[in-house]
């Protein structure tokens, strides 16, 4: 068990949903089988490389992503310095499986004129629904969002996040 873990948070059951961090672009989708392949020793190399400077090194030693810093551009650059095989690509694999979420405490939602997710989205997957009242429900196409991030950083009000498809069991529970 994580030595880190706080009594408190044991009590409060935190250890069971403890999430893992978002991992860089091409990174193993298994958790556990990037954690062994992913040596802290290596020092990070991946997040000196990236040019948006937009990943850092987790509390686990391991890299992070983090839109708030800004956007991921698909350079590889991260994958191409991986000596482990942790971030690995082949052929013409899609980095991820992200796409946005916008959260119900987005301002549009409520009525104030506000389309700064809209216009920070190169690729144009991000429309407007009018509404009652002035106000407009924002809505991403899963089809055409590469799930880059550039939406979330000039969100005034943090209501966007990248997320990864819910496996339909998890719907039906
Ligand atoms: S693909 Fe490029 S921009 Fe994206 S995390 Fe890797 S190095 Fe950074
Ligand atoms: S993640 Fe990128 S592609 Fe998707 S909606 Fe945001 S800016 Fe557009």
């Amino acid at each position: 068990m994580d030595q880190n873990l706080s009594r408190s948070a044991l009590l409060r059951g935190q250890w069971r949903s403890a999430k893992p961090p978002r991992r860089p672009p091409w990174a193993l989708v298994d958790e556990a089988a990037f954690a062994a392949a992913c040596t802290p020793s290596c020092g990070g190399r991946c997040v000196e490389a990236c040019p948006e400077n937009i990943l850092t090194l987790a509390r686990d030693g391991r890299p992070q992503i983090q839109f708030k810093r800004g956007e991921c551009t698909f350079c590889a650059a991260c994958v191409d310095i991986c000596p482990s095989g942790a971030l690995t690509r082949q052929g013409d694999t899609e980095p991820w499986s992200l796409t946005a979420r916008i959260a119900e405490t987005c301002l549009s939602i409520a009525g104030v004129t506000c389309r700064s997710c809209g216009d920070a989205c190169g690729e144009d997957a991000i429309g407007f629904q009018l509404g009652l009242n002035g106000t407009a429900r924002p809505t991403v196409d899963g089809e055409t969002c590469t799930g880059c991030g550039a939406c979330v950083r000039p969100c005034p009000v943090d209501a966007i996040t990248m997320q990864a498809p819910v496996p339909a069991e998890e719907h039906a529970a």
